[in-house]
């Protein structure tokens, strides 16, 4: 069955001089605009907050990028309240209406795309490129989920003669939505805007480094017409408030992307029937993953290694997508590693803002450190190939390659997040295939090869939710590759796919006897 009818937004065109005229000056526009106060949004209203972070420019840590302001335990229980008022009237809106809100919103980020990608570069140390195809991402999220939901409203008729039978779907309640920093636009939009137009009242709660960017897409909702109490921001602490929502007796579900500790926290904490509760909770968890590779003799070495760069140090590794294992048939081994060393070392490191750069910086000094102890750790186990310098003033980790990496390492196990390649050698494809499905995620892989008998047993069993053969394993796309993982990765959800909103909807059947 074909699937491909939908259109997705093309990014911005950076060959085209007047378009990267453009984009640059909202990086001046915005850096103008740095430092200022954002509040949470509860029941319509932006909110006064006794405590508030400071957002930081990863590229140059003394820049404030926005000071948010975080509600309390007190202020969540209001949010809750007022979503619970608001629900009965939003799910009874008709479908049309609300998924007419999202196309509001995504003609909203196309207009305001250049600005949009500057604060991710500005609040996430994304580089200029990668920002705008987010942008993209998060406009097709919007049209995306507004045309399934009107495809689903219309239900299905089980008619029998003496019966209708009429199956139709429901919203949940009250969806929690807690998101991440590293696709700090697309991913909330994507979970925030799939609850709501499937009928459900959200509560947003960002991660504390991408929140200014929250507080955008905020503005954009609130300006494209969605009600009162329908959609809150309520950025706070994970610890409290975050976990307050989730055990909450009145919210019906948790949609989360992070990693994997704080992913099976919540589905434990989810599954205890709180006093008072009278549904059981439904949990979308998309965690991490410990991506492979796989290069065979046959492949296209000029395309394999571009791939390997960009699906490994693209935004620095900081994609629960991306490539940090790559595993390289013996007849080509040493040339593959020679060849990757050379490509990695022309890649520029530097601040996100210039436009030249290809990596930036990581999220944070805690990201930074964990990264490094791992470094340090591969140091001890395994053999260096490339270590490239690191810059001052920001949280920069040049990026680093490892070769004859066994499995048994720890940087061949865990997942690092950031920008560390393990290389390792495999004596047969049969061994490369073991040693690619050995680790608990399954989330994406790749195969650089020319081998019909290879790529049809990589199709068969190289256990991911998303499979790359001759291109690169990040920059899954709306509708074209539906995205998301099993095994410890997530509970098997594709963001961007036709299955995606029935989790936010429950269905019921009307039969009447004529
Ligand atoms: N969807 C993104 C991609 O395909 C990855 C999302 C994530 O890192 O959470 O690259």
């Amino acid at each position: 069955v074909s699937g491909a009818t939908f259109i997705n937004a093309p990014d911005a065109d950076y060959a085209d001089a007047e378009q990267r005229d453009r984009a640059l000056q909202s990086i001046q526009w915005v850096r103008q605009r740095l430092g200022k106060r954002y509040q949470p949004l509860i029941d319509g209203v932006y909110v006064a907050t006794d405590a508030h972070i400071d957002s930081l420019n990863p590229s140059n840590f003394s820049e404030i990028v926005g000071q948010v302001g975080l509600i309390n335990v007190e202020q969540a229980d209001r949010a809750i309240q007022a979503a619970k008022a608001a629900s009965l009237g939003w799910q009874k809106t008709p479908a049309t209406e609300r998924a007419s809100i999202l196309h509001t919103a995504a003609n909203l980020m196309t207009q305001r795309r250049d600005e949009l990608a500057a604060w991710m570069v500005f609040e996430t140390g994304k580089p200029l490129n990668e920002a705008n195809g987010e942008v993209s991402e998060a406009i097709d999220f919007c049209r995306y989920y507004a045309d399934e939901m009107e495809r689903l409203d219309a239900g299905v008729a089980y008619d029998f003669p003496g019966e209708t039978n009429h199956y139709h779907y429901q919203a949940l309640g009250i969806v929690v939505v807690i998101s991440p920093w590293n696709f700090p636009l697309a991913i909330p939009t994507g979970m925030a805007v799939a609850a709501l137009v499937a009928g459900n009242c959200v509560l947003l709660k960002p991660a504390e480094t991408s929140s200014v960017i929250i507080a955008k897409l905020t503005e954009i909702l609130v300006e494209a017409g969605i009600p009162q109490g329908v959609f809150q921001y309520v950025p706070g602490k994970g610890a409290t408030v975050g976990a307050h929502l989730v055990k909450h007796p009145q919210t019906n579900m948790i949609t989360f992307t992070g990693s994997q500790e704080v992913g099976c926290r919540i589905y434990a904490d989810a599954a205890i029937l709180q006093p008072g509760q009278k549904h059981l909770k439904r949990v979308v968890a998309e965690m991490g993953g410990k991506n492979a590779i796989i290069v065979d003799e046959s492949a296209d070495l000029d395309q394999a290694v571009q791939g390997v760069v960009q699906s490994a140090f693209g935004y620095s590794g900081q994609k629960c997508s991306a490539c940090s294992r790559v595993i390289v048939l013996e007849p080509i081994y040493d040339l593959f590693l020679q060849r990757l060393v050379e490509a990695t070392r022309s890649l520029n490191l530097g601040r996100a803002d210039h436009p030249s750069t290809r990596v930036g910086p990581v999220i944070d000094a805690a990201a930074r450190d964990r990264i490094l102890e791992y470094i340090e750790k591969g140091r001890q186990e395994c053999e260096l190939a490339l270590e490239m310098p690191s810059l001052e003033g920001g949280y920069f980790v040049g990026p680093v390659i490892f070769h004859d990496v066994p499995p048994t390492a720890t940087i061949a196990r865990e997942e690092i997040f950031g920008p560390v390649l393990a290389v390792m050698r495999a004596q047969s494809f049969v061994e490369a295939l073991e040693l690619a499905n050995g680790t608990q995620f399954a989330l994406t892989g790749g195969l650089y090869s020319r081998t019909p008998s290879h790529i049809e047993q990589a199709r068969a069993d190289f256990e991911v939710g998303n499979l790359y053969i001759n291109r690169g394993i990040t920059g899954a796309i709306v509708a074209r590759q539906p995205f998301g993982g099993f095994k410890l990765s997530g509970v098997g959800s594709k963001a961007g796919g036709p299955d995606y909103l029935l989790q936010f909807l429950e269905p019921r059947v009307v039969t009447e006897n004529i």
